[in-house]
């Protein structure tokens, strides 16, 4: 007898042909989680195991952080003996009150006693021991789950995990990571789904500073601890800017720069062998993100813009920010790139056609390769 972790996964379950890939990937993300914990970590008859740690709730905390883990639960792992797997859950059902159901399943089919015969038999024995305990069959307080695979499994408890996809099956993306509160939510979202992902940051020194720079790698870190650490590429971004604010129309400044960080970020997700770019972005928040202005940013990009957060509030973003523990780093009052040379009058209506116009005098080529190339990489 010892104590496990069962761990579920939801959707992998779908994956078809891809599945052994995706639950090997799976397997070995939950690995790289517990490892600080030792213990060992193995797949098994559609779930995986965790055994030989000794503190299971703070395991549980760590597999309940990895990304396509619907829910985990400790568990006791029994020698397939009717007495003593009952014997068992007797014990832990003990310390409760209120209403259960047992869920008994039998993957084993040697076993001599079918699954209602199961629940029916635990189920009695339960309620003859604790009084304080009474049998629903529709809205249970408590789950009593015994399965009866290569061992038996027998657990109470289940902690519902992060879900969505295992880390690195969802392909590369380049994050467009500012220091507000959207673009880590925004980067968090695609992460769930599988996405291995690195950020970008533009700083404009001297406009903005060191704390500014710190708070975007302290939002990476966080970000990176979903994942296996973060790549933040740091591109400068001040020539760019100013030659926009001298020589572009006031009005359309905001969004030239948008167009500018798409292009070069483009460029570095390119050469850095990300597939697609991921912001922050939502729908009318601000001029530069109505319907007419991301026309404008998206026909410089020539690989897919992934805008998570398009359909959300603010109030729903900044929920997911505090769950996901970016939030108090997002809100440090530093000065981002965006606040510099900001427009009276930004137009929230602009017209495509007239873009090529407005960045006439720019030598935009020059410019892109010139931050590309200036650019460097810290790591997180
Ligand atoms: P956020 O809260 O993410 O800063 P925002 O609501 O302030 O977003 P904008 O400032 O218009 O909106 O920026 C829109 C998106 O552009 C951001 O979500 C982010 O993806 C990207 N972005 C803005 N500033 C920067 C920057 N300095 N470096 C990298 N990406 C940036
Ligand atoms: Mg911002």
């Amino acid at each position: 007898m010892r104590e496990v972790l069962l761990v579920r996964f939801g959707e992998v379950h779908l994956k078809g042909q891809n599945r052994p890939y995706f639950l090997k990937t799976l397997t070995e993300n939950v690995r790289r989680a517990v490892k600080p914990l030792g213990g060992q970590v193995w797949l098994a008859d559609s779930r995986i195991y965790v055994a030989g740690v000794e503190d299971m709730r703070a395991c549980g905390e760590r597999v309940r952080r990895v990304f396509g883990v619907y829910s985990v639960s400790p568990a006791w792992e029994l020698p397939k003996e009717f007495d003593v797997i009952a014997a068992k859950c007797v014990e832990m059902m003990r310390p409760l009150s209120g209403s259960f159901k047992v869920f008994a399943r039998r993957s084993d089919k040697h076993f001599p006693m079918n699954s209602m015969e199961i629940a029916t038999e635990i189920g009695g024995r339960v309620l003859e021991d604790n009084s304080k305990l009474h049998v629903d069959v529709h809205h249970p307080e408590h789950r009593l789950n015994v399965e009866i695979r290569d061992h038996a499994y027998v657990c109470v408890e289940e902690w519902k995990a992060v879900g969505g996809m295992p880390m690195g099956t969802g392909g590369k993306a380049a994050l467009l990571l500012s220091g507000g509160i959207d673009s880590p939510v925004a980067g968090y979202q695609l992460m769930k789904r599988g996405v291995t992902t690195c950020a970008i940051h533009f700083q404009s020194p001297p406009y903005t500073g060191e704390l500014a720079l710190d708070k975007v790698l302290q939002l990476a870190k966080i970000l990176g601890e979903y994942e296996n650490g973060m790549r933040v590429y740091l591109v400068p971004f001040t020539k760019v800017q100013t030659e926009i604010h001298e020589k572009c129309p006031e009005g359309l400044g905001t969004l030239i720069t948008r167009r500018f960080m798409m292009r070069i970020a483009e460029r570095l997700a390119r050469k850095f062998g990300a597939l697609a770019l991921i912001t922050g972005e939502s729908l009318g928040q601000v001029a530069s993100q109505t319907m007419e202005a991301i026309t404008c940013t998206d026909a410089v990009v020539g690989m897919p813009v992934f805008r998570p957060l398009i359909g959300m509030d603010k109030l729903e973003i900044t929920e997911i920010a505090e769950k996901i523990g970016t939030y108090e780093t997002s809100i440090l009052p530093y000065e981002d790139c965006c606040t510099v040379f900001t427009p009276r009058h930004p137009v929230t209506k602009p017209k495509l056609d007239t873009m090529p116009d407005a960045e006439r005098k720019l030598d935009i080529e020059a410019l892109v390769a010139e931050a590309v190339e200036n650019t460097r990489v810290e790591i997180v």
